[in-house]
């Protein structure tokens, strides 16, 4: 078992930026999980913090209920992996993944037969007398992940895992470590920028910003009901679209159109109107506005709507429907479809 309890952490810097904020934590035995959000959020901080790279300013943290706040990393039972993977250059694929076995001491016989085991187990079996110079991207990543498991570990750290691949190999990468974690049920940490590759991947995703966790939910819950107008805003292929209403009478006005809603609002509440452009649909009435931007994406189109209250993008059409720039056009989405948030950006409801 080696669940993370992260316990009220702050991580802050000597220049006293505060990079983690009084953050809470739980993340479980086996599980895949993915710290999310934009640059500077705090993610890569959160993960050093686990690992003892960085020092906790305040709180704890426990590994296998253990608490391991004051450990040095060597200590903790996780193991990092880094953006560029650090391997060392001078070494062979075989004395990288064996390396932490060696700096324990471990008979050289033993070291050879973990070697080869792992590497076995991530497709690298061919490749154990090369140097990290020889190898593809694809293949330094999983001699780190190779060198990161031969250590032990209970843990895994993972630094934007997937970020120095090229597109195609990091779908392969992608689907190669869902399957790797799945099979040796390591707690696994990643830390991403790309919401696509946190949906993917993830059992659970925790979306930071300012040090702080603004959602923490499966891939589903944070995209179907993000929590807030700034997560809306980042999950997504296409962001949200987030319009301004007023609440009237058990309906929502919005974009010309009355929508029955079933939150209990006080009458000329204002409000914002969210709907993911996937759920968008053409209707007879609902949302009007004149077409401004038409997108032939070959099978289907992708259509801008300006509405009095804003912009709504992302309505996909079959191509041969597509509308002509300047058209008036009404769209709508299921009732369930439509989320609805407070003037303070929380989704109500
Ligand atoms: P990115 O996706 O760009 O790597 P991130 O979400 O991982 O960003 P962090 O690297 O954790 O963010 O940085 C969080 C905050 O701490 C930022 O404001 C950053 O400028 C600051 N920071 C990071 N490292 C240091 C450091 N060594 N000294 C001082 N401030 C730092």
């Amino acid at each position: 078992m080696a669940g993370i309890e992260i316990t009220g952490v702050s991580t802050v810097y000597p220049n006293g930026v505060r990079a983690v904020d009084d953050l809470d934590l739980t993340i479980a035995d086996g599980e895949l999980f993915a710290l999310l959000g934009p640059s500077g959020c705090g993610k890569t901080t959160l993960l050093r913090t686990i690992a003892g790279l960085e020092p906790a300013a305040a709180g704890s943290v426990a590994i296998d209920a253990r608490d391991v706040t004051r450990l040095e990393p060597g200590a903790r039972g996780v193991a990092m992996v880094f953006q560029d993977y650090a391997l060392f250059p001078h070494m062979t694929v075989a004395e990288n993944i064996a390396y932490p076995l060696r700096v324990r001491h471990v008979a050289k016989s033993r070291q050879r037969e973990v070697a080869a085991q792992t590497a076995g187990s991530l497709s690298l079996g061919e490749l154990l007398d090369r140097r990290p110079g020889q190898l593809s991207g694809g293949q330094q990543q999983r001699a780190a992940l190779a060198r990161a498991i031969a250590a032990g570990a209970e843990v895994l750290l993972l630094d934007e895992p997937l970020s120095n691949l090229d597109a195609r190999l990091r779908l392969e990468a992608r689907t190669f470590l869902k399957r790797l974690q799945h099979e040796l049920a390591l707690t696994t940490v990643f830390v991403t920028h790309d919401q696509a590759e946190a949906l993917a991947l993830a059992d659970r995703i925790a979306v930071m910003d300012s040090g702080r966790i603004r959602q923490l939910g499966t891939p589903r819950e944070v995209f179907q009901r993000p929590a807030d107008t700034f997560v809306a805003n980042f999950i997504g292929s296409t962001p949200m679209n987030l319009l301004p209403g007023k609440a009237s009478d058990g309906a929502v006005s919005v974009a010309g159109a009355r929508l029955p809603v079933e939150v209990d609002l006080v009458d000329g509440t204002p409000l914002v109107v969210g709907v993911r452009p996937e759920y968008l649909k053409v209707s007879g009435a609902g949302l009007s506005g004149r077409v401004s931007i038409v997108e032939n994406l070959g099978v289907t189109s992708l259509v801008t709507i300006e509405c009095a209250d804003g912009t709504l993008v992302g309505l996909t059409v079959p191509e041969q429907e597509e509308p002509a720039v300047g058209e008036a056009l009404s769209v709508s989405a299921a009732p369930g479809r439509l989320l609805l948030y407070g003037e303070d950006g929380r989704l109500l409801g």
